[in-house]
């Protein structure tokens, strides 16, 4: 860890465990994600930071990383605590200054790709269900400082340059500390497993399931250019801090380059659904899951798309992938 920077994990009530906020000592008194907003989040963090003989009350920055709320879910209640400033991306701001309606528009995105690629609907309701029930672990808040592409901030005792790293979400933010050669990533490259390509509603352009993003194309692009900064260390948002940044990017390029690989050799066996895809790839996938297995799929068939060895048809509302020629 670097000088004057603390890890705090805090326990969260999912499936992907404790969420690492770091606080940054010095002027600006800043903390880098907040932690869900669920009352055990909010005692962890105060218990955390009295360790550190601060309080909430002391804050004086927060800086968010992407739109998962068990990254910004407590930013509106540590605001109003501690009168402290709020610091974004300018695509993240847009998405949290009401996060309710921009899960409504999440949520029916989602529906409208599952239909289109052949999940059961009681699996997308079920999934919507979930979704309406974990809206409460976020809340809006309005960001005072929007953040561009290279914009440069202060946060402790330590500079911050912004850099958009689209990819396991649209409005994933790494924040470059040069002097240190480090950067605080969220989300973005994680230790200890592979992040999801989340086919997320794009937040800069219409959104329609029909011409989606090319998330995981975006993101294994987003990799290289983190890869590129030759950075010594990485502050994840989940897990231990990274050391090899490049051969890490590495490992999951090859990773993914081998998923591809297996679902070409499916669709070699005939026309499939993306869904079909991801049932085969992992059977007995829990409901709550099916959503993130779908949009892995997707991420590798872009890919075999763009490569021109695969071939999407629509047919009564759903689209069939099979090999193409
Ligand atoms: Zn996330």
């Amino acid at each position: 860890m670097i000088e004057g920077v603390t890890k705090l994990a805090i326990p969260t009530p999912f499936r992907v465990g404790a969420v690492n906020c770091y606080l940054l000592e010095g002027d600006p008194l800043t903390l880098i994600d907040t932690g869900p907003n669920d009352k055990a989040s909010l005692d962890a963090l105060d218990a955390g930071l009295g360790e550190l003989n601060r309080t909430v009350e002391d804050l004086e920055l927060l800086i968010l990383t992407h739109q998962h709320y068990d990254h910004v879910g407590l930013a509106a209640e540590l605001k109003e605590r501690s009168g402290a400033k709020v610091a974004a991306h300018e695509l993240l701001a847009g998405f949290v200054a009401d996060y309710e309606a921009a899960m409504i528009l999440e949520d029916d995105y989602a529906a409208a790709v599952m239909e289109l690629h052949g999940v059961p609907e009681k699996t997308s309701t079920a999934l919507q269900e979930r979704s309406r029930s974990y809206r409460r672990y976020a809340a809006s808040v309005e960001i005072d400082h929007v953040l561009r592409e290279g914009d440069v901030i202060d946060a402790g005792e330590r500079t911050l340059t912004v850099a958009l790293r689209p990819g396991h979400s649209p409005t994933d933010t790494i924040f470059i500390d040069t002097g240190a050669w480090s950067a605080f990533v969220g989300d973005h490259l994680l230790g200890h497993i592979s992040s999801n390509p989340v086919l997320h509603r794009p937040l800069d352009h219409e959104a329609d399931p029909r011409r989606r993003r090319p998330t995981l194309i975006r993101y294994l692009a987003s990799m290289e250019e983190t890869a590129k900064l030759d950075l010594e260390e990485l502050f994840p948002g989940h897990g231990e801090n990274i050391t090899y940044c490049r051969d890490l990017v590495y490992e999951r390029g090859q990773h993914h380059e081998e998923r591809k690989e297996r679902i070409f050799a499916e669709f070699e066996k005939g026309p499939r659904t993306a869904n079909d895809i991801a049932l085969r790839l992992w059977p007995g996938l829990p409901v709550d899951q099916a959503y993130l297995a779908l949009s892995e799929v997707l991420g590798h068939v872009d890919m075999l798309v763009d490569e021109g060895r695969v071939v999407e048809e629509e047919s009564a509302g759903v689209i069939t992938l099979r090999a193409a020629g």
